[in-house]
């Protein structure tokens, strides 16, 4: 298989164009192409020679995977079904209102958190996206919005993130980097179900990436029941002060309510009093999306009613994810289930 193109930081890309004949600050000219233009036709890079081009062409790839399936909700919402070279299936999803257009996109296939309400959990992982495949998604979300662009990007799709660390952050530094994509870290928001050292070495790196938490359970013992990989409350919210302090962008809390599981007053109080440390308290409520076979519920338009209320009598800074939620975010890793139930199969049965 040909090695792709997309996914190469500046070095890579001057390695690959020398190798193919050309000048190394040609390497600058192909990331404008490639990624600031979004331009996959080799021909159309007039300012590359033809020979250049036609050894790029001759010994490296663009896009490996591909758009097998496409949901429209008719609201704005499009969810892409996307095939990647080995056969594993991940979605990524274009949601448009009002001024603005966010991608929410995949960093694994499946996921090794197994959180009890989420579909991707119940694969297990298939394996880390390399940094190509996260930003093809991008590529295959362009073809529904052409000519718009993005104003925002949540990695909120299949899989943790912070697990494929490396792949995400050089995928990031690509979308943020000035030679490249050049989209502002500020407008991208990494969710997290809370791996304290990853949070703090995403610190460290000296971006301004927003960043959301998965918080579900307001102690260790409620927290755990939904999400078994559980690292430590404690540990996360100092993980998550960390991030702000070193960043200076406000923490997000995204809390999932299960239907008679952390759903009842008690837990919103609970949940006040936990966040209400931050410099600014962020609560994303997600009612649960039902998911076959998970044995958990949604919870009622009244208990959802009631939490919300808690949190805001609190003064806390509290949005439910009601409609979106549901068709997107929540639905995570549902598209995928249902397309790749054949070939899942037919992998297994192969070895
Ligand atoms: N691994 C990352 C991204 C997951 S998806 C994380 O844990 O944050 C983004 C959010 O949707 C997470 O908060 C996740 O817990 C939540 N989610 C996943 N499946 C859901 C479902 N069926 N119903 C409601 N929320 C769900």
């Amino acid at each position: 298989m040909k090695q792709s193109l997309i996914g190469m930081n500046l070095d890579e890309l001057r390695e690959a164009v020398t190798a193919c004949g050309g000048k190394p600050f040609q390497a600058g000219q192909l990331a404008q192409w490639l990624y600031a233009k979004r331009e996959l036709n080799f021909d159309a890079m007039t300012n590359l020679s033809k020979e250049l081009r036609a050894k790029l062409a001759e010994n490296y790839s663009l896009l490996t995977s591909s758009v097998i399936a496409r949901e429209d909700s008719g609201e704005g919402t499009t969810k892409l079904g996307i095939r990647l070279h080995d056969g594993l299936v991940v979605e990524a999803v274009l949601m448009r209102e009002d001024e603005r257009t966010t991608a929410c996109i995949s960093t694994q296939a499946g996921c090794a958190m197994g959180c009890r309400f989420c579909a991707s959990g119940q694969l297990g992982l298939k394996r880390h996206l390399t940094a190509g495949e996260i930003l093809e998604e991008f590529y295959h979300l362009y073809e529904v919005m052409k000519p718009d662009w993005l104003t925002n990007v949540v990695v909120m799709g299949m899989g943790e993130p912070l697990h494929n660390f490396d792949n995400l952050l050089k995928a990031l530094t690509i979308l943020n980097a000035d030679w490249a994509f050049n989209f502002g870290a500020r407008r991208v928001t990494v969710s997290t179900v809370g791996l304290p050292k990853r949070i703090r070495e995403l610190a460290e790196q000296g971006f301004q990436f927003n960043l959301a938490i998965s918080l579900h359970g307001v102690d260790d013992e409620s927290r755990s029941a939904l999400i078994p990989t559980n690292a430590g409350l404690a540990e996360i919210l100092d993980a998550a002060k960390y991030y702000f302090e070193k960043t200076r962008r406000e923490v997000t809390f995204e809390y999932t309510l299960v239907g008679g599981k952390n759903d009842d007053i008690a837990t919103a109080e609970k949940l006040a009093a936990l966040v209400k440390d931050f410099p600014r308290a962020n609560v994303n409520l997600i009612p649960m999306n039902p998911v076959e076979g998970s044995g958990l519920d949604a919870p009622s338009t009244e208990a959802v009613n009631a939490f919300t209320e808690v949190l805001q009598k609190a003064g806390v800074n509290v949005h439910v994810r009601r409609r979106r939620g549901r068709r997107v975010q929540a639905a995570c890793g549902q598209l995928r289930l249902k397309l790749e139930s054949a070939s899942v199969g037919t992998t297994d049965e192969h070895g």
